[in-house]
């Protein structure tokens, strides 16, 4: 059976010298993107849904060389390595625009269903709904 689903796009994976023509984290480096947006975006990729298979190993953080994550992350449209949360909020590597904006689009409506961000003044929280 043919297979109809669009297939995920990739996102944050660098170049090597297996993939030269992939992009390096460091010409991404944008120090004076606005902190609000770029936690926004490192919230929404570290909160992808795991992808379903084992990944090659261990990845190691382009910049820092820091360990970085060995899983792969998924929203259904892109696909991108666990670690890539770590360089947008700790690197300011700035994502492609089109990206940007889906994750804020998705993070817009999720903070419009529960009101979340607001409550808790932009930190990072969890609520837990207890009936007892
Ligand atoms: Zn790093």
């Amino acid at each position: 059976m043919e297979d109809l689903r669009p297939p995920l796009r990739l996102i944050g994976y660098w170049s090597s010298a297996d993939t030269p023509d992939w992009p390096n984290p460091n010409d991404w480096v944008d120090l004076d993107w606005d902190d609000r947006e770029r936690e926004l975006v490192a919230i929404y990729l570290a909160g992808g849904i795991h992808a379903p298979y084992a990944t090659a190993g261990p990845s190691e953080c382009r910049i820092c060389k820091q360990a970085n994550g060995s899983l792969e992350l998924t929203d259904g449209t892109y696909l991108w390595p666990e670690g890539l949360a770590h360089y947008v909020r700790d690197h300011s590597v700035r994502l492609p625009e089109v990206i940007v904006q889906h994750a804020l689009k998705w993070m817009d409506g999720w903070m419009a269903k529960t009101g979340m961000w607001t409550r808790h003044g932009g930190g990072r929280s969890a609520t837990v709904q207890c009936d007892a």
